[in-house]
């Protein structure tokens, strides 16, 4: 969708009159949507929707009202997280709006790769690059918040990018449901329902995201199973498809489309590794315009390992809680403080014994070589690390540390403190402290 003019005037007045990091932050990435008599500016978290309400709102208002074309006033202007947008289907006639659906960010080159995803970004890329060739459908499962819509929408991304006039066609399979639904309860009902499913007919691409909630909608499968054989039997159409499941192990679902939708090819996406999940943290962190230390997005990835969802989600609300009390910095100290709840959770979960475990597996030395008063190197370091991982992930205060190492507080502390200093300087200090953070919290 173009950007209505009345927003590009207030954009590149706006412009002058705040700071650079506020504009390139805050105003540029919106996306403005005008209804005739309503702007949406829709943002692409949570953070920036509430900072762009809280601080900039009422002046783009003034603006708005400024610049408004004469006869088209605008009367209200919104600001929402684009999650909050209820994804339409693409009109396939209108080519002009095949963009506006995909989210801007889901692109191949945001999505950061692991051992966890590398697969299924290489399986994507290749449909996107030859699409209806051999991988058709592409099926992409795993379970929420690991970017398998990310994923999917970078295909019709990649293919628009490459042919603006392709009719990449994006539909969740619930706005599939609902509509279906909407048209079986009028009048006309087959004719609406013909006219609904039509519009398919004419892609060259199909991204339905989700379809594991079509189970045990009858009607709806037997439509779309037709959409499906439709497009599969034109030589020139890819299809490619996601789900919180592999399709037999959803419950519900018809047999005939279980089968056509592990036809052409699937692929699971996982949780990230450590390491990963601390790479997307400092991407989504930069494209905030905002640098965040790799300790620092380690400590988050460490206790955030539920979904990406959840852990951006977090990062937003570290970056909130730093730009609303104006720290120059992110520490993990802070956000230790501002996620005590979250992180009380998951530190319940790891002991001191397994850390202790760990640790003296990792070194292949025993457990009363850290425990023992040997003042070997080869067992004090071991200790200190062991002593340090206590700290970070347990909950426990420093005296139950010691006596779980025979030892008092303050040599504990300075251990602590010792760790902390050798893993800026010394590389090898660092990877052994993460491979073992790695093994307790994956
Ligand atoms: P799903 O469809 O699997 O539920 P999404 O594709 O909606 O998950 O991803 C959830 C969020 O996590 C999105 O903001 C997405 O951009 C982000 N995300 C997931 N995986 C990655 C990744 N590997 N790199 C960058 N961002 C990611
Ligand atoms: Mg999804």
């Amino acid at each position: 969708m173009a950007e209505p003019d009345v927003w590009k005037k207030c954009v590149s007045q706006y412009k002058s009159e705040v700071t650079t990091r506020d504009f390139e932050q805050f105003i540029r990435p919106l996306r403005a949507i005008n209804t005739g008599e309503r702007l949406i500016l829709e943002a692409q978290n949570e953070y920036v929707t509430k900072q762009v309400h809280q601080r900039h709102l009422q002046r783009i208002c003034e603006l708005v009202a400024q610049h408004c074309d004469p006869g088209h006033t605008i009367l209200e202007v919104q600001v929402k997280t684009s999650d909050q947008v209820e994804p339409l289907p693409v009109s396939v006639k209108q080519s002009t709006e095949k963009r506006s659906v995909l989210k801007r960010e889901y692109t191949f080159a945001r999505f950061v790769e692991g051992s966890s995803n590398q697969y299924s970004k290489q399986v994507a890329q290749e449909v996107a690059k030859k699409p209806a060739s051999k991988i058709n459908p592409l099926l992409i499962y795993g379970s929420t918040g690991l970017g398998k819509t990310h994923l999917m929408q970078s295909i019709g991304h990649y293919i628009l990018g490459r042919n603006n006039q392709a009719n990449v066609c994006y539909m969740n399979a619930q706005t599939f449901v609902t509509e279906m639904v909407l048209a079986l309860t009028r009048d006309n009902a087959s004719k609406r329902v013909r006219r609904f499913t039509k519009q398919f007919h004419q892609a060259d691409v199909l991204l339905v995201d989700d379809i594991h909630l079509f189970a045990t909608k009858e009607k709806c499968q037997e439509e779309f199973f037709h959409v499906f054989n439709n497009l599969i039997d034109k030589e020139n159409v890819q299809i490619a498809l996601t789900s919180d499941r592999y399709p037999h192990e959803i419950e519900g679902l018809d047999t005939r489309l279980r089968s056509r939708f592990v036809m052409g090819f699937c692929t699971e996406v996982k949780l990230p590794d450590l390491e990963t999940r601390a790479a997307i943290l400092v991407q989504v962190a930069r494209e905030q315009g905002i640098k965040l230390e790799p300790d620092v997005a380690l400590f988050i990835a460490t206790h955030v390992k539920s979904n990406v969802r959840e852990l951006i989600g977090v990062l937003n609300k570290v970056i909130f809680d730093a730009e609303y009390h104006s720290y120059p910095t992110i520490t993990i100290e802070r956000i230790k403080e501002n996620l005590k709840d979250l992180f009380a959770v998951h530190r319940r979960r790891i002991t001191i014994e397994k850390i202790q475990t760990t640790v003296v597996e990792y070194f292949h030395i025993r457990l009363s070589d850290i425990l023992g008063s040997s003042r070997l190197q080869s067992f004090v370091r071991p200790r200190h690390i062991a002593m340090a991982l206590a700290h970070e992930l347990t909950s426990l205060p420093l005296q139950a540390i010691a006596r779980h190492f025979n030892r008092d507080h303050t040599t504990v502390m300075s251990g602590i403190e010792r760790i902390r200093k050798l893993r800026k300087s010394d590389m090898r200090v660092e990877e052994d402290y993460t491979s073992i953070l790695r093994k307790l919290v994956n």
